[in-house]
């Protein structure tokens, strides 16, 4: 995508700011701004787009609108999502070339609804006939599936994404599309025992409430009313008004048309139903005649619910909530659990199965949009993942989801330069490396295998011996305390103790967005994640198919000693694996800005947004885009636009483009490094001499 005339001719700011006059986190937040009041909610940077959620129905996403977009010319028209939609569908079905499409911002900054503008662009632009609208239908419709499950009403967005999601979309030859594959990465699981006041658990349990026909609620052994249930209850102001009765049919028909048997959405609600049961059970405290403490479960009748859903003796489920077996190479001991202990085996089996649930309901789609095999296949991949996050406090889960932005960031500059350099060796231009912050530092002091703070931290979880986060802080300290971009106050020898924005118990980050603290607190305990081994054993015991099936180290064949790799240890796995498969493919980039914290429409919040440019890292985005040549155009084009500034080409110059704009630019006499021609295009190193022609053409 090039720049054009519609950016300099009536517009509101600059639509693309690369073209900005003067360069700061101040002048983009200007421009944004200015564009926002217009509802001009996009703006480019190069081929990044800028979004502004606009908290209102704007008329700009009509079926009239992709028409317009569609095989458009960008000259003509204003920066639009659907226009980076266009150019990434074009460009595979007609140069070959795979692209994802990756949209990054915080929470409530419109990610989940650009993917879902891009997802229906291409379905409405792409092939047509019976059996290519049925894939499209089940491609769409597996976002409302993984929204109930997946997403929850947080104090930031109502509909906010509880996982991350990479989608490879495939097409034939042709341009058709054949069908999917969905990746989900790290579904915040604790979510469904606990929740802020004013927020509320994943959709999917409402929808079942509001929605389930008194018969199927019954069978479940549900009761119509989320008071009832201890899981949903935190605050009974959030749990109505969100239209679930409606969406739980949606959700239905949704199963329905990828392909869910009746018998196997029924299983799915039937575990829903199980999670809801177990929160309410209630696990007092007892002293033993030993004087031992130890806990009891005060009502056995949802136990005996439950296990008749599942088709389990409510002994053993009784069991593993007062009783854990520890295993050592020699022996097996039962001990007890006192009524803390037996409430957090509830709550770990809960989450447990939620979390395993929702990988099920990822993999069974998958089963229903993959293709085989096929020569010729061309893949869209768009990722909608959380973006980087600063919260008050810090912990185990901002580490990962910023480590995963680190890794972002990096790969959008190696890609950017990639795709620069690609340009320019094309069109035959020398090109000179420029300086930019190079983040892998950072990456490795996260990631890398021996003394970075995954390593170190995997290392103290499988350590034997006593091992607890404030080890883990120390080592941190002994280990990474000559790093640039890494401080803690654990380590005695570290000169830099002084830090009063440094809690003793956190350690901070220089990140490529700013620095955060991160408190160690629950690290170890997040990152072993381990369930106990009767809990999954008791599950496996189950005559329910589908439970059976997600817990299958319950099996006694399974039960070898080894451990399941750490939840660190497999996120990096699977960011390296998006990190090369991204790498593959021809980037397009949709940035998502929210205007404000308080999800009004036509406000616009100078702070909230500034930090949110620099969370992104926009200025370097535009920097690295004018590195070299900030401006590049087709000669046909800028000879057209800049013509009159000649007599010798104005009106009308007969001979070739290229000479024609030679013959102008060269009356000017601009310093020769701040033209180069190439192949097909004229690139400008400055802004400032495009502003100059600007000029001369507006005093003609
Ligand atoms: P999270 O990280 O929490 O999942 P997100 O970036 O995915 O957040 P969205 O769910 O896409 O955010 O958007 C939040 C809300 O903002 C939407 O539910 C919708 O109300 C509004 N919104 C987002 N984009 C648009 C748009 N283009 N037009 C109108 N409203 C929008
Ligand atoms: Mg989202």
């Amino acid at each position: 995508m090039d720049f054009n005339k519609s950016f300099l001719d009536g517009m509101v700011g600059v639509g693309d700011m690369i073209l900005l006059d003067s360069l700061s986190e101040d002048s983009l937040l200007q421009n944004v701004k200015e564009r926002f009041k217009n509802d001009e909610i996009y703006t480019y940077i190069g081929n990044v787009v800028i979004s502004v959620n606009p908290y209102k129905q704007l008329d700009i996403f009509t079926p009239e609108k992709i028409e317009e977009y569609r095989n458009c010319n960008l000259y003509q028209l204003k920066p639009h999502i659907y226009a980076v939609a266009d150019d990434a569908y074009q460009s595979l079905r007609d140069r070959d070339r795979d692209q994802c499409i990756l949209i990054t911002g915080e929470s409530g900054a419109g990610k989940t609804e650009a993917s879902k503008l891009v997802m229906s662009y291409v379905a409405a632009v792409c092939g047509k006939g019976a059996e290519v609208n049925q894939v499209k239908e089940q491609l769409l419709q597996s976002n409302p599936v993984l929204e109930a499950f997946g997403n929850a009403k947080t104090s930031r967005n109502d509909n906010s994404s509880r996982f991350g999601k990479y989608m490879d979309i495939e097409f034939d030859f042709k341009g058709d599309p054949v069908g999917g594959v969905i990746s989900n990465y790290l579904l915040e699981k604790s979510r469904v025992v606990n929740h802020v006041k004013g927020e509320r658990n994943f959709h999917v349990f409402y929808q079942l409430l509001a929605g389930g026909d008194v018969e199927f609620l019954k069978k479940l052994k549900l009761k119509p009313d989320c008071t009832a249930y201890s899981y949903l209850n935190k605050d009974s102001s959030s749990l109505n008004g969100m239209g679930d009765a409606e969406n739980f049919r949606t959700v239905k028909n949704a199963m329905k048309i990828i392909g869910f048997s009746d018998a196997e959405a029924t299983s799915l609600y039937e575990l829903v139903a199980v999670i809801l049961n177990l929160g309410n059970v209630e696990i007092k405290g007892q002293f033993q005649a030993s004087g031992m403490s130890s806990c009891y479960i005060t009502n056995m009748q949802v136990i005996r619910d439950i296990c008749s859903l599942i088709g389990l003796d409510p002994s053993v489920m009784e069991n593993v909530f007062s009783a854990r077996t520890v295993e050592t190479k020699q022996e097996k001991v039962v001990t007890a659990l006192n009524a803390s202990q037996g409430m957090y085996a509830r709550d770990a089996l809960a989450k447990n199965m939620y979390d395993r649930l929702f990988s099920w309901l990822v993999q069974r789609i998958n089963e229903s949009i993959k293709v085989s095999e096929f020569q010729g296949k061309k893949v869209m991949g768009v990722l909608d993942i959380y973006g980087f996050e600063i919260l008050e406090k810090n912990s185990f889960e901002q580490f990962i989801i910023n480590y995963c932005n680190e890794k972002l960031q990096q790969i959008f500059i190696q890609m950017t330069l990639r795709e620069e350099q690609e340009e320019y060796a094309r069109e035959g231009i020398a090109w000179t490396r420029v300086d930019f912050f190079d983040n892998e530092i950072i990456c490795n002091l996260i990631e890398a295998s021996t003394k970075s703070i995954l390593a170190i931290l995997d290392e103290e979880c499988l350590r034997p011996g006593t091992v607890t986060d404030a080890t883990f802080l120390e080592k941190l300290g002994q280990q990474l305390k000559d790093h640039k971009h890494f401080k803690s106050k654990a380590s005695q020898n570290d000169k830099r103790i002084t830090d009063v924005t440094l809690p003793d118990n956190a350690f901070r980050i220089e990140h490529y967005a700013g620095q955060v603290n991160y408190n160690t607190e629950g690290f170890l305990d997040k990152n072993n994640d381990l369930l106990y081994r009767d809990l999954s054993q008791a599950m496996w015991k189950s005559k329910h198919e589908l439970l059976r099936s997600l817990f299958p180290d319950g099996d006694p064949k399974n039960a070898s000693l080894k451990r399941p790799p750490t939840v660190s240890c497999q996120f990096k796995t699977s960011v390296s694996t998006l990190m090369k498969n991204l790498y593959a493919k021809n980037p397009n980039y949709i940035r998502c800005l929210k205007p404000n914290g308080t999800k009004k429409a036509a406000l616009f919040e100078d702070q909230l947004v500034k930090t949110q440019i620099r969370y992104l890292g926009l200025l370097e985005n535009v920097r690295v885009r004018r590195a070299g040549f900030a401006y590049r155009q087709d000669y046909a084009s800028f000879l057209d636009r800049y013509k009159l500034v000649s007599k010798q080409t104005w009106p009308q110059w007969k001979g070739d483009a290229r000479a024609g704009v030679e013959v102008f630019l060269s009356e000017i006499k601009y310093p020769a490094n701040e033209i180069a021609y190439g192949r097909t295009k004229i690139f400008i190193r400055t802004p400032s001499t495009l502003f100059d022609l600007e000029e001369r053409r507006k005093k003609k």
